[in-house]
Order: C-alpha cells, then structure tokens, then sequence
C-alpha cells in the first residue's frame, strides 16, 4: 500500500480527446485545485500521455508550491469508460502511470474482478488505490455492490450509480451516514450522477464522503448558462465555482438546513443562486439544491430522508402539490396552488408566496399604504388563465380591486376562471377596444428562450401600467412595447423577487437580503444569452 497523500476535498477529472487537449485540461483544472484526475482512457492511446506527467508535476509544483496530486483512470470501455484495450494493457498503464508520478489510481471492480487479487495488490503497493463501481443506468441495490468491492483490500471504495429519482439521493446519503458511523474517517466515495443526483453530490462531502469531483470552471467569458462543454466526465458533474462557492459543498455538516427548488425541470432556475447567496449573507449554515422530480409520492419519502427544511415548488407541480401539505394557508387554497413549502416537526406546511410577489411591487408603483385598497373604478385585465393568472386575480382581489377581466388564447378557460374567482371574461378580440388601468400578462410568451416575441400587438396596450409576470429576460419584448406606448411597466424581476423574499423570511425567520438578492438575481439573468442559444432547440 502506497503512503497514504493527505487529500483536497474536490478533485477535478481531466478529459480530452488528445494529449495536449488532456494535459490543457488538466493545467486549467490545477488553477483552481492541486487534486486532479486524469482520464487516461480519454485519448486513443493512453501509453502517450505518461511521459508528459512528470513534467506535468514539475510544473505544478513550480506554480502551486506542492506537488499536484494525480489520480490515474484508464476504464474499459465494457464499464463505461473508453479504454479499447485489455485488463492486462489497462493494468500496465495504470502502474506505469503511478511510476511516473500519479500518487492514486481508480481502478473499475470488474478489471479487479478479472484480474484477481495479487494484480489488484500489486497495483495497490504502487499507488494509492481507488476501487470503484459505477452504474450508468440506475442506483442498484447497495449491499451486494458493498460486499462486492469489500473483497478486495482498497484505500478507498468509490460507489457512484445514477439517479433516476430523489430516493436514490437519499439512499446514497444515508449510505455515506452509515459508513462514517462506523469508521472515524470516510473510506467511502459515494455520489448519484446524472441531473436527479446532482443533490447528492453537493451533500456527499457533508455526510463523509472522502472527495468528490467537479468540472472546470468555465473560462470568465464565456456563457455559463448553455451549459458547461459538450463533453464531461460524468453526467450531473458540476462546475468547480458552482459546487464550491454557489452551493459550498465543502463547507456543509451533517447539520446544514436543506431547502431547495422542487419541479420538472429546474435547471434554469436563478433561485438557486439567489437563495444560496441569501443563505451566505445571514450567516446561515444552510443550502438550497436543485430538486428536479416528477413523482411526489417519491419526493415525499426522499424529503423525508435528506430530510429536508423546506422548499420552493414550480411547474409542473404547484397546483398538485396541495394535496401532499398536511396545512396551506388560505391565499395558497384559494389560488388552489403552493409555491413554498416548510416543514414543522415532520409536518408539510405551505404557503403561496406568488400572491404576495404581485402584491408587492403594485402597492410600490400605486404607492399603496400596507392596508390601503386600489382606488375605486381601478379596472384591471389578465392575459393568461394559469396558475400565475390564478395569482394574479387572487392579489388584485387582495388590493380589492372590483373589475377584473380576464382574456387569453382559449375562451373556455378564461371563462371558468373568471367564474372561479370572480373575474369578468373578455374575448381577447375585444382588448384593443378597452382601457385598463393595469394589464397583467400572465403566459410564458416572451420568456427565455424565446425572448423578442410578445403575445400583445401595441394597440391592444391601452393600459396606465403593463406588468410582464415574465422574468426572463427582465426586460420583455413586451414591455418595450408598453413602454413605446406611454405605459408604466413592472417586471415579472420584482414578482420573482418579492416572492423569494417572501419564501426566505417563511424559512428562516429572518429579514431577507433583498439588494443583495436583486443583484445576484440580475448576474444570473445576464448570463443568459440572447435569442435563446443553444437551448432554444431543447425546450
Ligand atoms: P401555466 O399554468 O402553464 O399557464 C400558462 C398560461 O399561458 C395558460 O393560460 C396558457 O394558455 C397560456 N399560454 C401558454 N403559451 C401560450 C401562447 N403561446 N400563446 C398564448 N397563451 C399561451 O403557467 P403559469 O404558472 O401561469 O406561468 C405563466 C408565466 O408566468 C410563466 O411562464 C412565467 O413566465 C410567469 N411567472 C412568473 C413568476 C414570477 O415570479 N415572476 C411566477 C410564476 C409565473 P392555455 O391554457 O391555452 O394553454
């Protein structure tokens, strides 16, 4: 057994189709950390790479003061990696790789298998060894797969399947709990990959896990937001400056409140940036995690087992999740929708904050004291009859508005929610005929990534104040034509604002950052590209 390296607590996987493209990778991964992963199997002949380590840790030692630590992979291709050759070429590259001064090797359980116990300790005497199990379709059973690697004397056992729902995560979580219970320090890797695991890898270090793995940052000017390069290492692998300052993985205990965002999909999703940062500044040890299912029946029981604090609610379940909360308040009824929900000694409690966001920001432009009603003959219109309509008709009631029209692209719909809460239904025909003095538009049209498209034609604005319940992008093609128009104009930005202010006070107790939140939430809008990037294609 090789002395055993004292080791960083995030380790990023170098990859490349060709040497130099591998050693540029990993050169830009030792600027943020000194513990970086080779993938050998990577490039068409890994045999290639091994007279460029040396000087690749001279080199790092020049520039860190320290020796870079190298963790040598060269998986076969039968176990996920890519690796054309034998058990007995792939263990010879991983000796030679360790000879030339790579302190740890992963090696696959299934060439372990193959090549039996004494290759495996020969190999474990050159360098520290990493034995590892990877399922690229689901999380299997754990208990055989523990057995399976146990046979083998390792200095770390790297158990990595794939999330294909939230109790996965929980499972590898309290998988991690049950081996640091048992031994003082960790010998255990344990993560879910793929976007449903991603959770798990932000909690892993928190619950003993020895070291976990992120991507490069990616380069400063680059947009961040079409996801990071085509190829990673591994699906759900986040990047070094998201896992560490956005979500601060190495810094959460066993302790740190969980909260998060709950919908299908959440990738998209500025909350996270926004909750965590409010998080950081009021000195709470708490984390706030991409929470993507679809099943809420499953949901529950993994809440249940993070277990988690709290939690945001969005498309597609905040109208069902109602029927999952064991108390919702009575805006969150009366919209037939939750949006946040807390939990109080096991009990789902929940609120729908989306009333108060629209609340909000029409008391500032009407300046509306905190009790004070829109005046009398304010005639309103929603454009839109879903779930943020519903909303809409519901805070307008709230102000006491008395005429509430409602109009979009399906009449039938419009109607029963005019009938519903007490609006009046308008064929959208009819919108250029009437003057408002607030025009709520309350569909998707105009949101990222399909910014520039406006569901209104400029006549049909004939409002005082046009509020774009879209956010993204803040300012709408919408609201530009508002604006040319003459009207007043409020981004959905202040809804999305008021309302995650709303959901961080329900959690915590505590007054929200707000400007600090605006800015986080504007840094995060602009790093959308315009017109819709590569995305566009997939939504
Ligand atoms: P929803 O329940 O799915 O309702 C969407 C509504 O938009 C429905 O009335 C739908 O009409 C209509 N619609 C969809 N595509 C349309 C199109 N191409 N042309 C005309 N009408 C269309 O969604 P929601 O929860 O109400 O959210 C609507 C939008 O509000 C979101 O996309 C988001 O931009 C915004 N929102 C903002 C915040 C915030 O914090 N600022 C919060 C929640 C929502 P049909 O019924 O005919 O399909």
């Amino acid at each position: 057994m090789a002395n055993h390296p004292s080791l960083p607590r995030i380790c990023i996987p170098a990859t490349g189709r060709t040497t130099p493209e591998l050693l540029d990778y990993a050169r830009r991964a030792l600027c943020c950390t000194r513990f970086v992963e080779l993938r050998l199997d990577w490039v068409a002949n890994p045999a290639d790479v091994l007279p460029a380590i040396p000087p690749l840790l001279a080199e790092s030692a020049s520039q860190l003061g320290t020796r870079a630590l190298v963790l040598a992979t060269c998986r076969r291709q039968p176990n996920g990696g890519r690796f054309a050759g034998t058990v007995a070429e792939q263990f010879e590259v991983l000796e030679k790789a360790a000879a030339a001064g790579c302190r740890l090797v992963d090696l696959e359980i299934e060439s372990a298998e193959a090549a039996g116990p004494d290759a495996v300790a020969r190999l474990r005497r050159a360098a520290w060894l990493v034995l590892s199990f990877h399922d690229f379709r689901s999380l299997p059973k754990l208990a055989p797969i523990v057995r399976r690697l146990r046979k083998f004397p390792a200095d770390c056992y790297k158990l990595v399947g794939t999330a294909t729902r939230q109790t996965d995560n929980s499972r590898i979580l309290a998988f991690l709990d049950s081996t640091t219970e048992r031994t003082a320090q960790g010998n255990w890797i344990a993560f879910c990959m793929g976007e449903v695991g991603v959770p798990s890898r932000i909690l892993a270090l928190a619950r003993g896990s020895r070291f976990v793995y992120a991507a490069c940052p990616p380069d400063a000017d680059a947009r961040t937001i079409s996801g990071p390069p085509a190829e990673l290492a591994a699906p759900g692998l986040l990047d070094w400056t998201t896992l560490r300052d956005r979500y601060r993985a190495d810094h959460l205990t066993p302790r740190s409140a969980l909260y998060g965002l709950l919908g299908c999909p959440v990738r998209h999703s500025i909350g996270a940036a926004i909750h965590n940062a409010a998080f950081r500044a009021r000195g709470l040890d708490a984390v706030y995690l991409p929470l993507l299912a679809s099943d809420l029946r499953n949901f529950r029981k993994a809440a249940e087992g993070f277990p988690l604090a709290g939690f945001s609610v969005t498309i597609p379940h905040k109208q069902r999740m109602l029927r999952w909360v064991d108390r919702a308040d009575r805006a969150a009824r009366a919209a037939g929708a939750v949006n946040t929900v807390r939990v109080r000694r096991g009990r789902w409690e929940a609120i729908n904050t989306d009333i108060a966001g629209i609340v909000a920001p029409l008391r500032r432009a009407f300046r509306l004291g905190e009790r004070e009603p829109l005046p009398a003959g304010f005639r309103a219109v929603i454009v839109g009859n879903g779930g943020a309509a519903r909303a809409a008709l519901i805070a307008l009631q709230e102000l006491r508005c008395r005429s509430i029209a409602v109009t979009g692209r399906n009449p039938a719909k419009g109607s029963r929610l005019a009938r519903d809460l007490g609006g009046k239904p308008l064929p959208l025909e009819q919108l250029e005929r009437e003057r408002f003095d607030l025009l709520v538009h309350a569909t998707p049209v105009g949101m990222w990534p399909r910014a520039g498209e406006s569901i209104l034609r400029p006549e049909q604005l004939n409002g005082g104040l046009v509020f774009d319940l879209v956010y993204n992008p803040p300012e709408t093609r919408l609201l530009e034509l508002a604006w040319a128009r003459g009207c007043r104009t409020i981004s959905g930005l202040e809804m999305f604002l008021a309302q995650a202010a709303r959901q961080f006070a329900y959690w915590t107790g505590l007054e929200p950052p707000h400007h600090l939140m605006r800015r986080v939430a504007l840094d995060e809008l602009r790093r959308f590209p315009e017109g819709g990037g590569t995305e566009q294609r997939q939504q």
